[in-house]
């Protein structure tokens, strides 16, 4: 087996996979998965990998610490290998010269999210659990409903009662319980830990349990296998036996399990000597919730909740789950946390936009980083560059309409038009 235990990300106790389930008994710190990476040696090459013809998380199964869930064809099977796409004139107007853009919004669910919820489902599966359940307020719980539904497995959501009306709406068009809880996010965490424990459901919380990271390290592996397929002549026929890291990579910080999980997919790699190095790790938070980037600025080793406030929901967090090993991602990569204006995250939006990439504001805020990383000169011209949109932008309309100003309004007349397009000018 793949899977031989965890390790705790605070103090390294080492457990057997049947000894821990979520954080660490002695200190609560984060899990990490350990993986038998001779095995995993043995058994398959990234040549052999890049020849499947599964084009979903999947794919990937001999690196995952899970069992292949059922319901292919179902949407669970439809999670990940989202595009990397070469962003030309956004490289050209920053001075990069191989920027990309990972559209994770092109998910399932239309979030990053769907990739640790799949992987968890899968986990539900294997260890026979009857109901999956999370705290959220969002895109997890849009991600573990969706997930959930594809696998017929009964999902329960704790969202607060805050949380926005369109994403409360699609947790309850996948058909979950969905409970709003008077009272913040943290309110819905604790609570959510107690239901798990007197209904015996599987828990899912971000920061707790430690299959997210493992699911959300996919994209790492695309990262590198897709800039690799990019980079062939032969466009990938036969497969490409190489993979490419990037030398940096973007991408939005709440919680902090997403930046962690790309951390662990980069480290697989680098352990199983696949690829050549591990990329700087840039996380990116709002200025309105910047926890993670206040330790980082501080170069502490705790983290202080704040009050957060910024129009990017996804990435609004008073107190991270899983900020030290945000910390950590960045720390051992040569990265940063960053935190950007509101502002700026907005006009991110409309410049990815006019790269045909439609983001939610927590997606197109790693964008605003890199325009941050450049100004503080952290980016060389030459680097390979990639930036991770993680949601995409029907998830919050309202959030897109204040970044594109109003559409004009004119008699349906050929005068009227030609004034239109004249004062457009
Ligand atoms: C959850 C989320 C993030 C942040 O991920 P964390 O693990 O909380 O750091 C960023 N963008 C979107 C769209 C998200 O849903
Ligand atoms: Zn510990």
């Amino acid at each position: 087996m793949k899977f031989i235990g965890y390790r705790c990300s605070q103090c390294q106790t080492e457990y057997t996979p049947g000894e821990a389930g979520y954080a660490c008994p002695k200190d609560g710190g984060n899990l990490d998965l350990v993986l038998d990476y001779s095995g995993i040696q043995r058994a398959t090459t990234p040549a052999q990998l890049s020849q499947s013809r599964d084009n979903s998380i999947w794919r990937y199964l001999a690196l995952l610490p899970v069992d292949p869930p059922g319901h292919q064809g179902t949407p669970l099977w439809a999670v990940g290998w989202t595009p990397l796409l070469r962003a030309e004139r956004l490289g050209a107007e920053l001075g990069l010269e191989h920027l990309w853009l990972k559209d994770d919004g092109r998910n399932p669910t239309a979030s990053f999210k769907d990739r640790a919820s799949a992987v968890v489902v899968a986990r539900a599966e294997q260890i026979e659990a009857s109901t999956v359940v999370t705290a959220s307020t969002g895109n997890a719980g849009a991600a573990l409903a969706g997930m959930a539904a594809a696998a017929g497995v009964p999902a329960v959501i704790l969202a607060p009662k805050n949380a926005p009306a369109a994403k409360v709406a699609q947790l309850l068009i996948y058909g979950a319980a969905v409970y709003l809880v008077e009272g913040n996010y943290d309110d819905a965490f604790d609570l959510s830990l107690q239901a798990a424990d007197r209904y015996g459901w599987y828990c899912r919380n971000t920061g707790y349990n430690p299959f997210t990271a493992e699911g959300k390290k996919t994209a790492a592996f695309e990262i590198c296998e897709q800039l690799a397929i990019a980079a062939d002549a032969s466009h990938g026929v036969g497969g490409v036996s190489s993979w490419r890291a990037p030398e940096a990579a973007f991408v939005s910080v709440g919680d902090g399990n997403i930046i962690s999980g790309l951390h662990k997919g980069f480290v697989d790699l680098h352990q199983l000597g696949w690829i050549e190095q591990i990329p700087r790790l840039y996380g990116v938070q709002s200025t309105g919730s910047a926890a993670v980037a206040n330790a980082f600025k501080a170069e502490a080793h705790r983290i202080t909740a704040v009050h957060a406030d910024t129009i990017a929901d996804s990435i609004a967090v008073d107190m991270p789950r899983d900020g030290l090993r945000a910390l950590r991602a960045a720390r051992e990569t040569g990265g940063m946390i960053l935190a950007v204006e509101d502002a700026a995250i907005l006009a991110a939006i409309a410049k990815l936009g006019a790269e045909a990439v439609f983001a939610e504001p927590a997606g197109a805020a790693a964008y605003a980083g890199l325009e941050e990383a450049i100004r503080l000169g952290l980016v060389a011209r030459d680097e390979t560059v990639v930036v991770v949109i993680t949601g995409s932008g029907l998830k919050d309309v309202p959030a897109a309409m204040r970044a594109a100003g109003e559409a004009m309004v004119i008699d349906p007349t050929l005068e009227a038009l030609d004034a239109a397009v004249a004062a457009r000018q």
